[in-house]
């Protein structure tokens, strides 16, 4: 398995640029992480798909002293562009759904913990008191029916922005009149279309203890979204402990539900990746019964120790390895 992975991938590298139908492939640094980009188009459909991130970064980024969330964390009010004010409502949503174990407010959390600065570090128990205090999805819906928001809180869409913009940059190249493509912003990876060779899309999903090589690969043909949210991904240790970047918003604390990583497929990307970090929060059992109620999205889930489960639509895609299927 880990095998098929390896050799696609490397035989998808090798075939870029000689063969007949080759995509143009950009790497870019955006969204503090580094993205590939393979659009079966032109240098202009891909200066355009770069420009359109870059773009979304500015206007989303918790840490640019000029984006327009950094204005609201700054100053307590900031008036909203629509592609903005539009994601805003998607976390929103997402965090309804998954009674806020997804939150867009958790920033001030994040903050304590360090994680959008060079050192991180295990905060006191009356600093995350006082961080939970502000944090609260609820505050940001009650004034989402306006542009313009005023909140005591702050915002943070590291859990969504790149899958949005992964969104973003498909219907773009779709204007444009691309059918193909492959985006991976950070591990967040959209497909637009089917491959012109008709071969299908392999995408690996990593191994949590050793993230480089696949425990898994998912084969589809089509337009589809998959994020995989991980406690592997970013991460710091003291005395001994690992404490990971997605938290809980109920404990203040670096989420613990017996999960290593769930990986997300579905149609829109922004949901993709709002709920993969949802359901980690959430655990295995309150993530399938989302799942069982819901109708838009699929999931593979690795516990800590190692084991595989996946729904049944993600089960009919995963390939060649052992997985527990979760059914209806
Ligand atoms: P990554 O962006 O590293 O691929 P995620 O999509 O799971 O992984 O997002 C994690 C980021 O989201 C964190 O770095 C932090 O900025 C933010 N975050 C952490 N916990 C939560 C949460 N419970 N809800 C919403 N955002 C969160
Ligand atoms: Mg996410």
């Amino acid at each position: 398995m880990k095998k098929l992975c390896a050799i696609s991938l490397l035989l998808a590298f090798l075939l870029c640029g000689c063969a007949q139908n080759a995509p143009v492939e950009r790497e870019i640094f955006a969204m503090d992480t580094l993205m590939t980009l393979r659009v079966w188009g032109d240098d202009d459909d891909v200066a355009a798909a770069v420009s359109e991130i870059n773009r979304l970064d500015a206007l989303l980024s918790v840490t640019d002293e000029n984006s327009e969330i950094y204005a609201l964390n700054r100053d307590g009010t900031a008036e909203f562009s629509l592609d903005t004010f539009e994601l805003l409502n998607k976390a929103v949503a997402v965090s309804r759904r998954t009674d806020g174990a997804f939150d867009p407010t958790v920033y001030p959390l994040v903050e304590i913990w360090g994680f959008t600065k060079e050192e991180q570090r295990v905060p006191s128990q009356g600093e995350i008191d006082a961080a939970l205090s502000r944090v609260g999805y609820e505050q940001l819906e009650r004034e989402l029916d306006v542009t313009c928001v005023s909140m005591d809180g702050k915002i943070d869409l590291g859990g969504i922005a790149k899958g949005y913009a992964a969104q973003k940059v498909v219907e773009l190249l779709q204007s444009r009149g691309i059918e193909t493509a492959f985006l991976s912003l950070g591990g967040n990876v959209q497909t637009l279309g089917s491959k012109p060779d008709g071969a299908p899309w392999l995408v690996g999903i990593a191994d949590p203890s050793a993230p480089s090589q696949a425990i898994a690969c998912l084969r589809f043909h089509d337009s589809l979204a998959l994020v995989t949210s991980g406690g592997y991904q970013r991460y710091f240790e003291e005395n001994g402990v690992r404490y990971h970047h997605i938290l809980d918003p109920k404990t203040g604390y670096p989420a613990d539900s017996g999960l290593a990583s769930v990986t997300v497929l579905a149609h829109d990307g922004a949901l993709a990746d709002g709920l993969s970090t949802a359901l980690f929060v959430m655990g295995m059992e309150k993530a399938t019964a989302l799942w069982r109620e819901s109708d838009d999205f699929e999931a593979v889930f690795i516990t800590k120790d190692g084991a595989i489960f996946a729904t049944d639509g993600a089960a009919s895609l995963l390939t060649d390895c052992e997985c527990t299927v979760i059914e209806r």
